[in-house]
């Protein structure tokens, strides 16, 4: 058997440990040897522990914002890109960003919150969303996503108790990655992250949530926590603000939670609204919404159901890059909650801290990212093109 020493560094970054054992065997390194470096790299942290060697992102800026439960971190990591589309502009590298988000829990534990990005940019098009101004880039590799938790585990220094996928991008665009990175982070031998406490956002792609619906039966995938970005209460609407409601209507998306519901015990899936002002802010929008959500709204004859089945998450709107509309105010956000909760609606309101933290999560990247990385999709010869318009 090799030693350990004299074989090539191996990166366990995003694998689970069933996967670096047997990438390990085929160099002749046993298992226990395999067991223990995994452990090393995801439990304590070391970058190098031979056969296993990570080599981790650089971290090119980090940003701390006090909040009421203690501080928001956010960090951009540069992953290198050889094929990038800018590089005879010297560019041969994309940055993403990923947010730590402090919390009080029910019992007022404090927890931490990580929201990962899925892809650079994105393709979905949303027309409130920052992230969409910039387009796709790539999707990232299972390995660049967990990167992200081993950054803020590791490098930060803070145990995370939750992952969302509501950074950059959109996680049924990469469900490949996606999931072969949660089955990283939920591995008992490394991150340990519980199943229940990764959360999958959506602009609702009724083709990943037929997966999610198979992968969800498998043995440890029953918890995996949905959330849909809804953010509109009838069609017309939600196809002008979210290009993907031409393909899967809000019709699809009810049938195919309901299905969800089933097969995953009656848990409740989170939806997530947008709240913009004279967009989708009116006491209709409020009516419909609460009409299109009485599938999902707790049954009373059905006390035993697990959770309320219905829970919406209103965000108020934080104005992206010329933004043709404001913020909402307290007032207009309090009406439309209202107006729900007299529907029987269970709604979750974030408040302060939803403006710099949460609501941020749909808008990663800073400007001066998507500055760099804005390509006009007809490109010419003109030279002015060098410098980004936008
Ligand atoms: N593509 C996935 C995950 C990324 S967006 C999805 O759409 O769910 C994460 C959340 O941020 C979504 O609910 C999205 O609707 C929300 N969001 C996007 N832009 C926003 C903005 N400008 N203000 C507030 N929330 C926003």
């Amino acid at each position: 058997m090799a030693r350990a020493d004299d074989i090539p560094p191996i990166s366990p970054m995003g694998m689970t440990l069933d996967a670096f054992v047997e990438l390990c065997a085929q160099q002749g390194v046993g298992a226990g040897r395999a067991k223990a470096a995994y452990q090393d790299v995801y439990r304590e942290g070391k970058p190098d522990s031979a056969p296993s060697r990570i080599v981790l992102p650089e971290i090119v800026k980090r940003h701390e914002e006090p909040v009421n439960e203690g501080v928001t971190i956010k960090f951009v990591q540069r992953l290198p890109n050889p094929n990038h589309r800018l590089l005879h502009r010297g560019i041969d590298f994309d940055d993403i960003e990923s947010v730590i988000i402090p919390m009080i829990g029910r019992s007022g534990r404090k927890t931490h919150t990580l929201c990962v990005s899925s892809q650079v940019g994105c393709a979905m098009g949303c027309d409130f969303c920052e992230t969409a101004q910039m387009g796709l880039i790539r999707s990232l590799t299972a390995s660049e996503i967990v990167a992200q938790w081993w950054a803020a585990r590791h490098i930060e220094n803070i145990e995370i108790d939750n992952i969302v996928f509501m950074g950059m991008g959109e996680p049924m665009d990469n469900l490949d990655e996606v999931l072969a990175a949660i089955e990283c982070l939920t591995d008992r031998s490394g991150a340990s992250i519980p199943m229940a406490n990764i959360t999958i956002s959506t602009v609702g792609r009724i083709d990943g949530l037929r997966r999610i619906k198979d992968q969800v039966q498998e043995p440890g995938w029953k918890r995996l926590g949905l959330a849909l970005s809804l953010n509109a209460s009838n069609d017309e609407s939600r196809s002008k603000l979210m290009p993907i409601n031409n393909k899967w209507n809000m019709q699809e998306l009810q049938d195919i939670l309901q299905e969800l519901r089933e097969v995953r015990g009656g848990r409740k899936i989170m939806i997530e609204y947008v709240l913009i002002p004279g967009v989708n802010d009116s006491l209709t929008n409020a009516d419909e919404l609460a009409a299109w959500m009485k599938p999902f709204l707790k049954d009373p004859t059905r006390e035993k159901a697990k959770g309320h089945g219905g829970l919406l998450n209103v965000i108020p709107y934080n104005p992206r890059r010329d933004s043709p509309w404001p913020a909402p105010t307290e007032e207009q956000v309090d009406g439309f909650v209202d107006r729900l909760v007299s529907h029987g609606v269970f709604v979750n309101r974030r408040r302060t801290k939803g403006r710099d933290t949460m609501a941020a999560c749909g808008q990663l990247g800073t400007a001066e990212i998507r500055k760099r990385q804005f390509v006009p999709v007809t490109m010419n010869n003109d030279s002015n093109r060098d410098t980004d318009e936008r």
